[in-house]
């Protein structure tokens, strides 16, 4: 996750060496900084920051429409597993109407309107690989009603956004994502799929609320999964801790976006698979006789090079790398954990790594 068209104090050469292989950017809020064109200037995306691997744009509904219905932190314990909320700014509120979404930008108040058909023109030209429909999120507290009604209106923003996709023919290389929604409700999922998988769209994500714990995304996803065209790949956006990414393979996810390895970063918690919730507290007092790497076995630069006791310096002392090396870490955890599921998933042992996974970090928990 690269919200801003940047990692969170990482460069992408030390992401890509972590053996990240795609990114994604957050359209609404380059739209706003430093616009469109800036982008379209320098030759894309990937130019402009120097990623080389697969770049995705989200439309960033979730984040306009987050703040219709409240501040966003009202939402955080419901959201836990939706896209997280690093974009906690308060914004004046946002009118939805059949054609599109009128919003204030958050860093001058001057008055911007999303429509499917201007989300993909940006979203164009922002020259990503893979492209997401102008969505509205629905947070778990509104009526069941209103989600009805915004999961109807989103299958409507979907066949407009991918007419305007075809139209804005620019090279074949850019791939068009449609996003099931309908919140916990599994009348407004089915309805959701049904509409989105009669379109040509090259993958499907599966957004909205998921509900507010584990189980309720479980549930989501069982439910949805199989309503999908089993030849194009499913993306679950938002979710990604690592228990997430077995259970979402389990379950038929082909991958997923979580800004969650960078944000633990900076607070000090490096990925570790023998703790509970999976994160080791390098601030904590008894790191700092600690000579061993982050992670037994972790092949990354971080635990090549550094010890835990170095770790707890550089946070105790508020030096910055101490957020750097900690994220390149994290970022290698995910991937080496994606990794094992592929083979684990060749091999037809998911479940077991799974079961393997949970009992670890439950065992010190
Ligand atoms: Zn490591």
């Amino acid at each position: 996750m690269a919200t801003r068209g940047a990692l969170k104090g990482l460069d992408p050469d030390s992401a890509q060496r972590a053996g990240v292989g795609a990114l994604i950017v957050n359209a609404y809020h380059l739209h706003l900084q430093p616009g469109g064109d800036a982008v379209a200037r320098a030759g894309g995306l990937h130019g402009y920051m120097g990623w080389q691997g697969v770049l995705a744009t989200d439309s960033g509904g979730f984040q306009i429409f987050s703040f219709q219905h409240g501040h966003v932190a009202d939402e955080v314990k419901g959201r836990r597993h939706q896209r997280p909320p690093e974009d906690d700014l308060l914004v004046a509120a946002v009118k939805v109407d059949e054609d599109g979404a009128d919003f204030r930008s958050y860093l001058d108040g001057s008055r911007q309107r999303f429509t499917p058909e201007s989300s993909m023109q940006l979203q164009r030209s922002l020259g990503a690989d893979l492209l997401m429909c102008l969505d509205e999120c629905t947070p778990f507290h509104v009526p069941a009603a209103y989600t009805r009604a915004a999961t109807e209106r989103n299958v409507r923003w979907a066949r407009r956004c991918f007419d305007e996709f075809e139209r804005l023919e620019m090279g074949a290389t850019q791939s068009l994502y449609g996003i099931n929604h309908g919140g916990v409700y599994p009348e407004l999922r089915s309805l959701s799929a049904a509409a989105i998988s009669g379109l040509p769209f090259e993958g499907m994500a599966i957004g909205d609320c998921l509900g507010q714990t584990k189980q309720d995304w479980y549930q989501v996803v069982d439910q949805v999964v199989p309503l999908l065209p089993e030849e194009r790949p499913r993306h679950l956006l938002g979710v990604g801790e690592p228990d997430d990414l077995v259970e979402g393979a389990l379950r038929g996810i082909d991958s997923f976006d979580c800004a969650m390895p960078t944000r633990v970063a900076r607070h000090g918690h490096a990925l570790h698979r023998g703790q509970p919730r999976f994160r080791l507290d390098l601030t904590q007092a008894r790191m700092a006789g600690d000579d061993g790497p982050l992670e037994e076995g972790c092949d990354c630069h971080t635990c090549a090079r550094y010890s835990r006791a170095y770790l707890w310096h550089l946070f105790k002392a508020h030096e910055l790398l101490g957020i750097t090396l900690t994220a390149e870490h994290n970022l290698r955890f995910s991937a080496r954990l994606l990794e094992q599921v592929r083979e684990a998933i060749s091999a037809g042992r998911l479940r077991e790594l799974r079961n393997q996974l949970l009992s670890r970090s439950a065992e010190t928990g």
